[in-house]
Order: C-alpha cells, then sequence, then structure tokens
C-alpha cells in the first residue's frame, strides 16, 4: 500500500510549511471560512461588545433582563472563540506570519476591551440579594439554566470586601507579580548557564534543553553528575536570592488569605473551586505511606543499571537502550483502537478527528513547538503537534486527543457558559486516554524489550506527573505554614524541608545529594503559580480509579465504569469538580481513591521486572 502524499519527518533542514501534504495539515475552515468571514465576525464581536453596555444598570428590573444580559454575553463568548482561534492557529502554524500576528494582536485588545466593557456585571449581579435571584430562576425556565453560574458567582462573593477594602486591595495588584517576574528574569533574562566537560572532551553548555537531555540520554554517570552539580550549584550561588523572592510569594499569599478572611493560604488556593483542604491533605498524608512501589522502581533502576551509587540524576536514563520510530501513518489506527473500551460511537469521533483533518501533525519552519489541543467552541477541537515519531510523540498524541474528546462531548452537550472546564478535572480525560493507549500497546508489541520500554515510559510518567508533584505540593504547604506561624523563610529553612521531603519519599533508595536540596529553587511552579501542582495529582488518582472500572472483568462493571466517564465528560464545567467526579465514582476525600495510584505503580513495576527478566 503506498500513498503518493505521505510523508515522514527527516533529519535536517525543516520543511517549508506547503511542502508538507494538506492532509497532515489542519483544516481551519471549519471556524471561517476566509479572512473576509474573519472580518466580518470581527466586526459582529466589536458591534457586540459596544452593545453589551446598554445592559448596565438593568439587571435588578427582573428575570427577563437577567436573562437577556446573560444570554447578550453568552453570544459575545460564543463568537470570540472562532475570532481568536482563527488568528492564534495561523500564526502558530508559522510565526513569521506577520499578517496572522497583527489580527492576533487585534483580538488580544478587543479581548481587554471586552472585559472592560463587561466589567459592571459581577458587581451588579451581586448587589441583587441572591433570595431573589433564587425567586427568579425557580420561575423562569430559561434563566434556571444559569443557576450554578449565579451560585458560584455568590460563593466567591463570600471572601469579596466592601468597596473600600476591594479598592485597597486592587491598589496591591501592581505589585503581586515582583516577586514572579524577578524569579523569571533571574532564571532567564540574567542566567548565566554553565559549561561543562564531558567524559568526550565535548564541551556543553548547560541551557534547561541541553541539561534535560543530557540527564536523559547520557550513559556516562560521571557526566551526568558533573552536569547535575553544575547546573544546580547556578542556583545555589543565588540561593538567599531564591529565598527572599520566595518568601515575597508567601507573604502575598498570606496578605490575600488573612485580608479576605481566610483561615490559611490553602483555605484561600481552593476555595473557587469549592474544594475542602482535607483533599490536599489527605493527597499527601496517603502518597507519603505508598511510597513504597516508588522506592522498589528505584532499586531496580540501580540494579540494573549496574549502579554502585544512584542519585537523582541517575533516574531519566531509560533501562532498555530503543530507537524504534513509530511512522504518523500506523499510530492512527492504534489510537482509534486504543479507545474501543470506550464504546463505538466515541471511537467513531477519534477517527473523524483524523480524517477530518483536526490535526497539525509535523514540525515545518516557524510552527509553535509543543503540543496542545485547541477547544475551539462552535466547531470541533483542533490539534498541535510536532511528531516526530518517537514514542514520546505517540504518547503526546494519545494525550491531545484525550483532551479534544473532553472538549467535544463537553460543548455539545452544554450550553456555552458551561461549555469549558477547570484544570482540576482538565488532566483526567488525557492521562485516561494514555492509559487506555498503554494497555493496547502492551498487548500488541511483540518482545519483552519492547515491552519493558513500554512501561518505563508509563512509569516514569507517574514518578514524574504523582509523586513529584505531591512532593511539590508538600513543599509548598509547609513553607506556606512557615509564614502562617510567624516564622522566619531563610534558604537554610527552605533547603531543610526539601531535604526532608527527599528522604521521606526516597529513604535510602536514592543516595543522599547535598546540592538536591535546593530543588526548590529551580522550580518555576512555585513562584509564578502557587497551589497549582497538586491537580496533576488528583487528576492521576481520577484517572487510575477510573481505569480499575475500565479494566474490570466484569461486564457490567466495566459497562458501568464506561457510562460515569463519559458522563463526566458530557458534564464539562457545570457543576464543581469535586461533585461532578463523585458523580463519576472517584472521591477524592477518600484515601482509596489516591491509593490506586500506589497499587497502579506497583502492577507496573512487578511487570517491569519480569519483563526485564526475560528481555
Ligand atoms: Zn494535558
Amino acid at each position: 500500500m503506498s500513498h503518493v502524499d505521505t510523508f515522514r519527518p527527516g533529519a535536517g533542514e525543516l520543511p517549508a510549511r506547503d511542502a508538507i501534504p494538506a492532509r497532515y495539515r489542519w483544516d481551519l475552515s471549519s471556524i471561517c471560512a476566509s479572512w473576509d468571514e474573519w472580518n466580518r465576525l470581527y466586526q459582529q464581536l466589536d458591534a457586540s461588545i459596544n452593545a453589551f453596555t446598554s445592559f448596565q444598570g438593568t439587571l435588578a428590573a427582573g428575570a427577563a433582563t437577567l436573562l437577556a444580559a446573560f444570554r447578550a454575553m453568552d453570544d459575545m463568548g460564543a463568537l470570540s472563540y472562532r475570532v481568536w482561534y482563527y488568528a492564534a492557529l495561523q500564526y502558530d502554524e508559522d510565526q513569521r506570519n506577520n499578517q496572522a500576528n497583527a489580527r492576533r494582536q487585534q483580538v488580544q485588545i478587543l479581548f481587554a476591551r471586552q472585559q472592560q466593557a463587561s466589567s459592571w456585571f459581577n458587581p451588579e449581579l451581586l448587589a441583587i440579594p441572591l433570595e431573589r435571584v433564587r425567586e427568579w430562576m425557580a420561575a423562569d425556565q430559561g434563566l434556571a439554566l444559569y443557576r450554578f453560574a449565579v451560585e458560584s458567582l455568590f460563593h466567591e462573593q463570600e471572601h469579596v470586601l466592601d468597596e473600600s477594602g476591594e479598592r485597597l486591595l486592587s491598589y496591591s495588584g501592581r505589585f503581586n507579580s515582583v516577586p514572579q517576574e524577578s524569579y523569571s528574569a533571574l532564571t532567564t533574562a540574567d542566567m548565566r548557564f554553565p559549561t561543562i566537560s564531558l567524559a568526550s572532551g565535548e564541551r556543553v553548555t548547560l541551557t534547561y534543553g541541553q541539561y534535560r537531555a543530557l540527564l536523559e540520554t547520557n550513559r556516562q554517570q560521571g557526566d551526568r553528575a558533573a552536569a547535575y552539580r553544575s547546573f544546580h550549584q547556578t542556583y545555589a550561588d543565588n540561593q538567599n536570592t531564591y529565598a527572599a523572592l520566595y518568601n515575597g510569594v508567601l507573604q502575598r499569599d498570606w496578605f490575600h488569605a488573612r485580608a479576605r478572611g481566610y483561615a490559611s493560604t490553602l483555605d484561600a488556593a481552593l476555595h473557587g473551586n469549592k474544594i475542602p483542604t482535607s483533599v490536599v491533605e489527605n493527597l499527601i498524608a496517603v502518597t507519603r505511606q505508598g511510597v513504597e512501589p516508588l522506592r522498589r522502581y528505584h532499586r531496580l533502576r540501580r540494579r540494573v543499571l549496574a549502579l554502585d551509587t544512584y542519585r537523582l540524576f541517575d533516574v531519566f536514563v531509560p533501562l532498555v537502550a530503543h530507537d524504534a520510530k513509530y511512522p504518523y501513518d500506523e499510530v492512527g489506527t492504534w489510537i482509534v483502537d486504543s479507545v474501543a473500551p470506550l464504546g463505538s460511537t466515541y471511537q467513531r469521533r477519534v477517527r473523524e478527528a483524523f480524517e477530518g483533518r483536526w490535526i497539525d501533525v509535523f514540525e515545518n519552519a516557524g510552527k509553535k513547538s509543543g503540543a496542545y489541543s485547541a477547544p475551539v467552541y462552535g466547531t470541533h477541537p483542533y490539534m498541535l503537534l510536532n511528531y516526530n515519531e518517537t514514542l514520546d510523540a505517540v504518547f503526546t498524541l494519545s494525550h491531545e486527543m484525550g483532551h479534544s474528546m473532553h472538549t467535544w462531548l463537553s460543548h455539545e452537550a452544554q450550553p456555552f457558559v458551561y461549555a469549558g472546564y477547570t484544570i482540576f478535572v482538565a488532566e483526567v480525560p488525557s492521562t485516561l486516554s494514555e492509559a487506555l493507549f498503554l494497555d493496547l500497546m502492551l498487548e500488541r508489541v511483540e518482545t519483552s524489550r519492547e515491552r519493558a520500554v513500554l512501561l518505563q515510559h508509563a512509569i516514569d510518567s507517574i514518578a514524574s506527573t504523582f509523586y513529584t508533584q505531591v512532593m511539590f505540593a508538600d513543599f509548598e504547604l509547609q513553607a506556606h505554614r512557615l509564614v502562617e506561624q510567624d516564622e522566619p523563610v531563610t534558604a537554610d529553612r527552605l533547603n531543610a524541608i526539601y531535604a526532608g521531603l527527599l528522604r521521606e519519599y526516597y529513604g535510602n533508595v536514592i543516595d543522599e545529594e547535598e546540592i538536591s536540596r535546593l530543588t526548590w529553587a529551580r522550580i518555576p511552579h512555585f513562584f509564578s503559580t502557587p497551589y497549582y501542582v497538586y491537580q496533576y495529582a488528583t487528576c492521576f488518582a481520577s484517572t487510575a480509579k477510573l481505569m480499575q472500572d475500565l479494566r474490570s472483568q466484569d461486564s457490567a462493571t466495566r459497562g458501568d465504569g464506561v457510562e460515569r466517564y463519559l458522563s463526566l465528560l458530557r458534564a464539562g464545567g457545570s457543576d464543581y469538580p469535586m461533585d461532578l467526579l463523585s458523580r463519576a465514582g472517584v472521591d477524592l476525600s477518600q484515601p482509596d481513591t489516591v491509593r490506586a495510584v500506589a497499587s497502579e505503580l506497583d502492577m507496573l513495576v512487578g511487570r517491569l521486572e519480569s519483563e526485564l527478566a526475560s528481555a
């Protein structure tokens, strides 16, 4: 079977975009037929933004005007997806395209105006007594649709201050981001990356990318050690500055929590999504009890790599050398096959994504790096990849497909106001999609060697997406508690917390390395988005729990699990994430849910051990 228009990425120069056959490039005509149509939509959005101000001052008049304002806001929102993505996706195809870039910026300017033009809406709605809005919603079916939106807005309101309090807090907006911006300047603009000599005599400058690649591929432990130590030394050299900046983050968070009347910084971070603090505390406590499979994996690695000392710079090298290529044209059918457990309708949709040109597959000159799924309301989602035929690239495709199906099912089932979903559930479908794909691949590949490669991939992703993120959440919580308890925050204190965590999670399985205690200084999330990373871990636990039913031998359990899972996807953002998950059978406040990850890891490490024995 030969395709005239087949294509595979090669080494060397990047192809120009038009050298890649059309079927590997996304077809954006379902968003807009042309720039002419885009112009018309842009004008329409512009006009509806201007028109929206006419609702100001009318909300309290009654159910009818409130409903009309809600609907006008939805129409504006739906339109803005198409106007934004038509320009943004074309810009990402080739970021040297100045015309697309200019139009994309034009939309950003319009969005800023849209925000100003609707900023009166929430305060005006919140000024109406909630009881009255509830009566309106009970009497008016159209308005009843907005019940969750209204209730959650009033819920957030619980910690909003009076006008003078809010004005005072708003003045702090200008310096809230100073610690984070200073961190970013120090680690990018002002960063001096070290250069080291490898055993081969080659000199390497350790940019982030080079450093990471070296730990993942270099088989000389001495090279890895040199890279790790020099890289971390650059942070050690400025550790007191990093500690002072992080103290700025902690003090800011505590200032805002206290100003708004929260008991702790964690309470403040979780209130919006109505997540009980016990979820994070439970996550950390249960994970600490479930570190044995993680240690088992590292003991296995130390043995297989035949290393006398085994340190944090040894945890990324592959156990089995493997350079198989996965041509895109073959992988598509595997991805479609892998979702069979989710039913034929779901499967047909995944096929449609491949055949309907939703995916921009290969790298070309000027294209944005990385991968994403773009939730374009009003049509189907689009996916950007830089597919390079590695195993990582295949799993990335499966991951983005999970996001896209979530978007599609949610957009189809929900009204605009609930079509989007929060990060707290977003990584469930993507990781579940990867888990299904792993199951299929383990069945299909023929040698123990290949199975070992797959198992290591899955295990590493549990180690990095679950255990490491929980450890990070653990660190953030302990650090925030220092300021909450009026304790000083110094580099020594932060180093001591981190060193303690490394012992807690790895025991004596990974040999201690003095400089590892500084790791906190190189994690940008700590400085930019406090209390964020735990959500990767809760998503991962939810997936592990859901997969237990999906893998069940009992067909009724399986069928029920699939139905609950698909309902979760269709529910979009129509309720609080904890409620959505609990209807899908996942209770994150229960230790069992978190334990599902440790059991899965244990099962995978056991399999890896036996595959390696026969490889
Ligand atoms: Zn994702």
